[in-house]
C-alpha cells in the first residue's frame, strides 16, 4: 500500500472512531425500556409516551420531605412549555424560539446554549406561536430541535455544536414547528403547524438521524388531483373531499403527537384541524376530509399507510387529534389489549387497537354538547343538529381550546389509570359574516373561515380538573377540581404519585390511586410545562421548567391574565426537586397587573373603533389577547404609551422594529388600519379604567 492510499484509510478509521465514541453509551432499546428510570430519553420518556417512571425513591410515604434542591435561571425563555430530557446527568430544556439549554445536573451549570436564530431565518414569515417549543429529541449523541422557521437541526449533545440542519418546509411558507422531534430506528421525524395561517397542507417527514437526509414523507391530506397523488392513501383520501380543497391547503398539520411503536414498527401520527376550520369553505359538498383530525398509522421504515381512525369526520371546529397518543398494554381480566389511548380536544376518550386501528371504545371525559355519542358500528360521532353552525351562531362544548389540549397525559400501568388535565370551556362559532364564495386565506393573518371569539374570555369561563381516567370502565377513578385557568401536563411514577403544575404556580403531587393531595410547592410563576424525573448518583430527582407560556398566555384574555404573570415580569427557571431539598427559590416578584393608560383628550370614533376591532381579531389578538386583554405572552397594549405615538406605532407594526423580540412585520396593514386599531385600543383601555375591579388590581 502506498502512502497516498493510506491517507483515506487512516481518515476513515478516524471518522469511525470519532463517530462511534459516543455510541458506546447509546443503546437504541433504551428508548423503549419502561423498566429503566435513570433517564428521560424522549418526549414521552419512552416510545410508548406513557410518561411513567419506574423510580420509587420518592413515594407516598416520604413525599412530605420533597423540596427544592437547586434551580437554574433561563432568562431568555419567555414561554416554557417543553418536556425536559435527562440523559446521563445532563438536562436539555427548550425555551422561546427553539433555543436549547443543556445543564449539567451534577454541577448545576449551563454546559451550552444553542440558538437556532429563528427570527433571522424567518424574515417576513415570522408569525405567531413561534415563541413556543415543546422540546427536543435524542439519538446516539445528538439532540434534535425543530426550529420555529421550519428547520430540523441536529446538535452535538456534549458540545451543542450544530451537526446538520435541513429545511422541512417550503421556504417562505407560514408553517412553523413547535413540536418535539421523535427518534426511532436511526431516524428522526417531525411535522409542523400553521393551519390557521393557511393555505396549509399537513405532512410529516422522517430523516436519517445521522446525516439529515430525507428518508420518507407522508402527506396528511390530498393535494390537487391534477398534479397526481403521492400514494394510494392520498387517492383514497381525495374521495372524501369535495370542491377545490387544495386551494385552501386542506390542513391536517401534525404539530404535536407522533408515537413510535417498536412492536408493530408503526408510527402513529395525530393530525390537525382543517385549513380553514370551516368545512363549507374548504369542502363545500361535505365529506369526511381524510385524514383531518385522525390517528394515522404508517410503516416506520417506509412511511407507507397502514390504517387510520378519524375522531372527527368533516372537522369544522378546530378540533384536532394532535393531542398525545399513548401506547399501552391494557389488561382486561386475563387478556392483554395492545391499545392506543387518546383524549383529543373533542372531549371523547378513545381506546384503539394499535395493530389495525379498530375502535374499541369512545366515551366522553368532559362536557360534550356537539355530539351525543360515538356509534360503535360506524366508529363515527352522532352529531347534534346545529353544531355545524349551519343555522347561525352556536355555543357548544368543547370549543377550539379543547376539553384536553397538548398538555401531555401520563399512565400508571400498575393502577391502569390515565392522568390528564380536563378543561370544560365552551366554543362560539358563527360564519354568517364570512364571505365564503371568494374566501382565500392570505397567509399573513389568522383566518379560520368562521368567527369564534371577539370578546374577552372571563376569568371563570372554564371548569378545570385533573382526572384519573379508568379506561376499563371509561369513567374517572378520581377527579379533583383545579382553579379556573389552564394547567400543565402530568407525570406518573412508581412511587404511586402523579405530579402536575398549575397556571397559578402551584406544583402538586397526588396519590396515584386515590387522588389525595399529598404535597404542594409554590413556584411563584405560572407552570405550563410537564415535570420529568430521573436518577443521578442513585438519587431520584424531579425537574420542572417554570415559565408561563403557550396559547393561553397569548389568547386567554382575562382567564389567562388572572394570575398576574405580566409580560416579562417574572423570571423563567428550571427547578429541580429532591428528598430533603433545602434550596430557597431565588427572589421572585409577586403577581403584577397592567395599569391601563389613557389620554382624556383622545376622542374615540366609534366607527373607527369597530373597524379596528376587526383588524385586531385578524392580526393582533393572537398574541396581545382578545379585546386587548393580554395574558402574559406579549405586552398588554392598554398599558402601552407607544400606541399614542403614531410614529413609534408605525415603526413597530409596519416596519418590524421589534422583530428581534418576535413582533412580526404586518405588510398587509397600512396607516388607516393603524388609526382604526388605535381607536379600538383606546376604547378598550378606557373601558378597563372605568371598571373599578381592574383599577384595584393595577400594580
Ligand atoms: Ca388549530
Amino acid at each position: 500500500m502506498n502512502n497516498y492510499a493510506r491517507i483515506p484509510l487512516l481518515l476513515s478509521m478516524f471518522v469511525f472512531i470519532s463517530s462511534t465514541s459516543f455510541a458506546v453509551d447509546f443503546d437504541p432499546d433504551d428508548l423503549g425500556d419502561e423498566s429503566n428510570g435513570k433517564n428521560w430519553l424522549t418526549h414521552g420518556r419512552t416510545h410508548s409516551e406513557q410518561r411513567y417512571s419506574p423510580l420509587n425513591q420518592i413515594n407516598v410515604d416520604n413525599i412530605a420531605n420533597l423540596g427544592l434542591a437547586w434551580s437554574v435561571e433561563l432568562p431568555d425563555a419567555r414561554h416554557l412549555v417543553s418536556t425536559t430530557l435527562a440523559i446521563d446527568g445532563v438536562l436539555y430544556v427548550t425555551g422561546s424560539f427553539s433555543v436549547v439549554t443543556a445543564i449539567d445536573a451534577r454541577t448545576q451549570k449551563v454546559l451550552w446554549r444553542y440558538d437556532p436564530k429563528v427570527v433571522d431565518h424567518a424574515g417576513d414569515t415570522l408569525r405567531v406561536l413561534w415563541g413556543t417549543s415543546r422540546g427536543v429529541g435524542y439519538w446516539d449523541g445528538k439532540i434534535y430541535v425543530g426550529a420555529g422557521d421550519g428547520r430540523l437541526i441536529a446538535v452535538d449533545a456534549k458540545t451543542g455544536e450544530e451537526i446538520w440542519s435541513t429545511m422541512t418546509v417550503e421556504p417562505g411558507s407560514f408553517y412553523y414547528i413547535t413540536g418535539a422531534p421523535r427518534t426511532f430506528n436511526g431516524k428522526v421525524i417531525i411535522g409542523n403547524g400553521g393551519t390557521e395561517m393557511g393555505p396549509a397542507r399537513g405532512y410529516v417527514t422522517a430523516y436519517d438521524a445521522e446525516t439529515g437526509e430525507q428518508a420518507w414523507r407522508f402527506y396528511l391530506v390530498p393535494g390537487n388531483p391534477a398534479d397526481g397523488f403521492e400514494d394510494n392513501a392520498m387517492r383514497m383520501a381525495a374521495a372524501t373531499w369535495t370542491g377545490e380543497w387544495w386551494k385552501h391547503g386542506g390542513g391536517g398539520n401534525a404539530w404535536n403527537a407522533i408515537t413510535f411503536d417498536p412492536e408493530y414498527n408503526h408510527i402513529y401520527i395525530g393530525t390537525g384541524n382543517g385549513s380553514p376550520w370551516n368545512r363549507t369553505i374548504r369542502s363545500p359538498g361535505g365529506g369526511d376530509n381524510l385524514f383531518l383530525c385522525s390517528i394515522v398509522a404508517v410503516d416506520a421504515d417506509t412511511g407507507k399507510y397502514k390504517w387510520h381512525y378519524q375522531t372527527v369526520p368533516g372537522e369544522t371546529w378546530d378540533f384536532n387529534s394532535a393531542m398525545d397518543i399513548v401506547s399501552v398494554d391494557l389488561k382486561v381480566k386475563s387478556r392483554t389489549i395492545k391499545a392506543l389511548m387518546h383524549a383529543p380536544k373533542n372531549g371523547f376518550f378513545y381506546i384503539i387497537n394499535r395493530l389495525n386501528g379498530r375502535l374499541l371504545s369512545a366515551k366522553p371525559f368532559a362536557k360534550v354538547t356537539w355530539a351525543t355519542e360515538v356509534d360503535m358500528k360506524t366508529g363515527k360521532p352522532i352529531e347534534v343538529e346545529g353544531s355545524r353552525y349551519e343555522s347561525g351562531e352556536v355555543l357548544m362544548w368543547p370549543g377550539p381550546l379543547g376539553a384536553h389540549n397538548w398538555q401531555p397525559m401520563s399512565w400508571n400501568p400498575e393502577h391502569q389509570l390515565m392522568y390528564f388535565t380536563v378543561h370544560d370551556i365552551a366554543g362560539y362559532y358563527n360564519d354568517t359574516k364570512i364571505r365564503k364564495a371568494d374566501y382565500q386565506a392570505s397567509g399573513h393573518t389568522f383566518e379560520a373561515g368562521v368567527s369564534f371569539f371577539d370578546n374577552d374570555v372571563p376569568v371563570d369561563s372554564a371548569i378545570n380538573s385533573i382526572v384519573a381516567w379508568d379506561p376499563i370502565t371509561q369513567k374517572p377513578a378520581w377527579q379533583v377540581s383545579t382553579p379556573p385557568g389552564w394547567h400543565a401536563g402530568t407525570m406518573a411514577t412508581a412511587g404511586n404519585l402523579v405530579f402536575q403544575g398549575l397556571g397559578n404556580g402551584q406544583f402538586i403531587a397526588y396519590q396515584g390511586d386515590t387522588g389525595e393531595k399529598l404535597w404542594e410547592y409554590d413556584a411563584k410563576h405560572g407552570i405550563s410545562a410537564p415535570p420529568i424525573t430521573f436518577e443521578l448518583d442513585e438519587k431520584q430527582l424531579i425537574a420542572l421548567p417554570v415559565g408561563w407560556g403557550s396559547g393561553m398566555a397569548m389568547l386567554g384574555g382575562s382567564m389567562g391574565a388572572q394570575h398576574g404573570w405580566i409580560y416579562g415580569g417574572h423570571p423563567r427557571r428550571l427547578l429541580v426537586f429532591a428528598l430533603e431539598g433545602q434550596a430557597a427559590l431565588p427572589l421572585t416578584p409577586g403577581p403584577r397587573f397592567v395599569k391601563p393608560v389613557d389620554d382624556p383628550a383622545f376622542e374615540i370614533d366609534a366607527e373607527l373603533a369597530a373597524a379596528g376591532k376587526d383588524h385586531w381579531v385578524e392580526n393582533c389578538a393572537w398574541c396581545h389577547g382578545p379585546a386587548v386583554v393580554a395574558s402574559g405572552g406579549a405586552p398588554d397594549l392598554r398599558g402601552s404609551g407607544i400606541v399614542f405615538d403614531s410614529n413609534a406605532f408605525r415603526k413597530i407594526v409596519l416596519e418590524g422594529q421589534r422583530i428581534g423580540r418576535g413582533m412580526p412585520k404586518f405588510p398587509n396593514l397600512d396607516e388607516s388600519h393603524l388609526n382604526a386599531l388605535r381607536h379600538y385600543i383606546r376604547q378598550e383601555a378606557r373601558g378597563a379604567l372605568s371598571k373599578k375591579t381592574d383599577v384595584a388590581q393595577a400594580n
